[in-house]
């Protein structure tokens, strides 16, 4: 047996990389991990934990709005964004040390610099090689923008969290959750928001019912959704961006953001050399065991684009580690895996959508729910919460579960247990409610909304 420096070495020091090393380290295997950036990758620095941060900025405006209707007066605040940037700025920086020194009390060797495959037990970084057994890479992704002319006037989510001012209009382009989200945190920052999608609606591969709510609602609150609109063209003058529609349309704008999807970090770590195999979409080509082509390389995470959400790349990594270190075989389970958008109203879905439901066991329920919140009653609001439950015909199990509205995020999350264990309708009827909350709809849904055929007669 060949020795090594390290038992794992791991290229990427974000969320997969990061569980992954630790646990490693936990069971006594020695490791290494580098990152040529900062350490917490995606989540911590540039992602989940920086946008949350501003969507939590942001929803005081909606307190503020609604706090009259409760007897509240006089309430005019003023809003400082380079305030809540130096805030969120101080926090991501406490949490990278954090992070650091969790590596470090595992027992992780730390290595600053981008780690490249020399051949398929050395990485080297900075100039100097590290031998390994084992090698993990966890690299991530990175924002991709189309290649249209005028496009380096454009900005990507990573420079949004950092923006100098708060702009007074904004264009924000594509709709998936990252869209969403920066236009829920403008719009209620006060910027004049214009979304534009390239299809009918936002939230592609959500239910229809959640994508047309939370389309319905994020209208309500004063952004502007630009369906079936394609940019193709884009110029930075004096006074702004001025977008270019495929009509011939001029959008303008103080910034422009592109929020079109994300691409594995693959290119220029030495993968195809060693003989890494990618996917068509450049990801690195993993089995269930999360290993890649070449036995001792394995990948957790965005960059092998399976289920592109941090906690996942986590169960990846640590089911990794089980496997490698501690005698204990664990695939990764990507089934019922919760997720939520924080949009403004929130989305939170676990499970099947109708569609997939349909096509995956025929003959299904659904149960369905509109309802304006307790809470907006005093306030005024107009804004109504949506909840879904699509159920197994045969056996009564709940196949999904999903919410648009306050909470939707925290109350998902339980709600993933219960599909977890494959709870049947019946047992959620059984559930006695927390009352008055808008989670206890879950458990008292008695309605079927009609079949789409009887629904038409
Ligand atoms: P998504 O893949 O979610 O969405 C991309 C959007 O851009 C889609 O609406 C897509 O349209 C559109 N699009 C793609 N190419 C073009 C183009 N050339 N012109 C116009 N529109 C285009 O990507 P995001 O960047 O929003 O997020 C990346 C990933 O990050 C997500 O998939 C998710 O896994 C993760 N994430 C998770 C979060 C969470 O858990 N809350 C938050 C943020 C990110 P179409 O629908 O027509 O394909």
């Amino acid at each position: 047996m060949p020795s090594y420096d390290f038992d794992l070495f791991t290229i990427g020091a974000g969320s997969g990389g990061v569980a992954a090393s630790r646990r490693a380290g936990s069971y006594g295997a020695r490791v290494a991990i580098c990152e040529e950036s900062r350490t917490g990758g995606t989540c911590v620095i540039r992602g989940c934990v920086p946008k949350k941060l501003l969507v939590y900025g942001s929803s005081f405006a909606d307190a503020f709005a609604d706090a009259p209707g409760f007897g509240w007066e006089r309430v005019r605040p003023r809003f400082d964004w380079a305030k809540l940037i130096r805030a969120k700025d101080a926090e991501i920086a406490r949490l990278e040390g954090v992070y650091k020194n969790l590596l470090e009390s595992s027992g992780v060797t730390r290595i600053e610099g981008r780690g490249r495959l020399v051949d398929r037990h050395t990485v080297e970084v900075a100039g100097r090689r590290y031998t390994a057994a084992h090698v993990l890479i966890a690299t991530g992704a990175h924002p991709v923008v189309p290649a249209i002319p005028g496009i380096e006037a454009a900005i990507t989510s990573n420079e949004a969290l950092d923006l100098e001012a708060l702009p007074r209009r904004i264009i924000i382009v594509g709709g998936g959750y990252i869209a969403v989200e920066f236009a829920g945190i403008f719009a209620s920052l006060g910027s004049e928001v214009t979304l534009v999608i390239r299809g009918e609606e936002l939230l592609n591969g959500f239910d229809d019912d959640v994508r047309a709510t939370l389309a319905l609602e994020m209208r309500g609150r004063g952004v502007e959704i630009r369906a079936r609109t394609e940019i193709v063209r884009i110029e930075k003058g004096p006074g702004g961006i001025t977008a270019t529609t495929r009509l011939g349309e001029e959008l303008g704008a103080d910034i422009i953001l592109y929020a079109t999807g994300r691409r594995p970090n693959t290119r220029g770590i030495g993968l195809e050399e060693v003989g890494v195999r990618l996917t068509e979409t450049g990801a690195v080509d993993v089995d269930e065991w999360s290993r890649t082509s070449v036995p001792n390389i394995w990948a957790v995470g965005d960059v092998t684009n399976r289920l592109n959400l941090t906690p996942v790349a986590i169960a990846e990594g640590r089911a990794l580690v089980e496997t490698l270190f501690n005698d204990n075989p664990m695939k990764p389970d990507h089934t019922n895996v919760p997720t939520a958008v924080f949009s403004q109203p929130p989305v939170g879905a676990v499970g099947l959508t109708e569609r997939q439901a349909r096509a995956a066991y025929g003959a299904i329920d659904v149960y369905r729910t509109r309802f304006k919140p307790m809470r907006n009653t005093l306030a005024g609001r107009e804004e109504r919460t949506m909840m879904k439950l699509i159920v197994d015909r045969a056996t009564d199990r709940v196949l999904g579960c999903h919410m648009v509205g306050a909470d939707a995020p925290e109350i998902i999350q339980g709600f993933a247990v219960a599909l977890k264990c494959g709870a049947t309708k019946r047992q959620f009827d059984q559930t006695i409610g927390i009352h008055p909350t808008a989670a206890e709809e879950f458990v008292t849904m008695r309605e079927k909304v009609p079949e789409p055929a009887e629904a038409a007669d």
